[in-house]
């Protein structure tokens, strides 16, 4: 774990205390140093989940930067009195890994999403990456583990982005990040959204901080996965009045 950066725990999770710009300069410096690094990037229905799950809450608590993705993150360590200092999201670092990438010819792999999507995401990025060198790709729907890490191996990419939602990608890289020395990280429905298969709300809705409602009202099934929210906020209050 990199202990550069201080963390700030929020219901078990500690958070890396650190700026977009911060965490940028850092992973570009990092990668061109070879370093082996895993980024985690978490929401209130992670933290929940994480509660449940001590093997997955230590994973997050290793990796080496354990990054702000939610409001809800951001407004519990303020009411914790914890501030951290912005919201960093995954789809956003992505992009500028992707950019970062391009402009130094640097080596990807992409794992994971539906067929269709993953296909769909590699014409894309060949079209608005060319320099970014594609190390390799598969799909999110494999059976055999030691096929794709022996490919990752085998091509040695200097990042690894994992788009198999949580808390599967964490497991996966956590278990196999020694394959290749590389940036790793967990990138939920973000190849979704780079493929144009999903939208990402429209800037208005990201600045009133409402992006959850606009995937909602895209995805309405995901109701009962947002009754996480108000669940969290519950347990941040309950650890502000009663300290525990
Ligand atoms: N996915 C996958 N393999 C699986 C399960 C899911 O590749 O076994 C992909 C799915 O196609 C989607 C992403 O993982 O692209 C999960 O997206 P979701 O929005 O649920 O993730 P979150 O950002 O909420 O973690």
């Amino acid at each position: 774990m990199s202990h550069l950066y201080p963390r700030v725990n929020i219901l078990g999770i500690n958070f890396t205390k650190i700026t977009n710009q911060e965490l940028l300069t850092q992973l570009k410096k990092d990668s061109c140093l070879h370093r082996n690094r895993f980024i985690v990037t978490a929401n209130p229905e992670i933290v929940l989940f994480a509660r449940k799950n001590k093997r997955y809450a230590a994973i997050l608590n290793n990796a080496d930067y354990t990054i702000a993705d939610g409001i809800g993150i951001i407004k519990g360590a303020k009411l914790l009195n914890q501030p951290l200092p912005e919201r960093v999201t995954g789809f956003d670092t992505l992009s500028a890994l992707l950019e970062f990438a391009n402009e130094k010819q640097k080596r990807v792999y992409f794992l994971g999403a539906k067929p269709e999507v993953i296909t769909k995401l590699i014409a894309k990025v060949t079209q608005n990456y060319p320099q970014l060198v594609i190390a390799g790709y598969h799909d999110g729907y494999f059976k055999d583990e030691q096929i794709i890490t022996h490919e990752i191996q085998q091509t040695a990419p200097d990042f690894v982005f994992v788009a198999l939602g949580f808390p599967k990608q964490e497991f996966f890289i956590n278990d196999y990040r020694n394959s290749s020395q590389a940036l790793w990280m967990g990138v939920g429905g973000s190849f979704d959204v780079l493929a144009g298969v999903t939208k990402r709300a429209p800037l208005f809705w990201q600045k009133h901080h409402l992006e959850w409602f606009y995937r909602l009202l895209q995805e309405p099934s995901r109701f009962g996965r947002m009754l996480a929210l108000p669940k969290y906020l519950l347990l941040i209050l309950r650890v502000k009045f009663l300290h525990r």
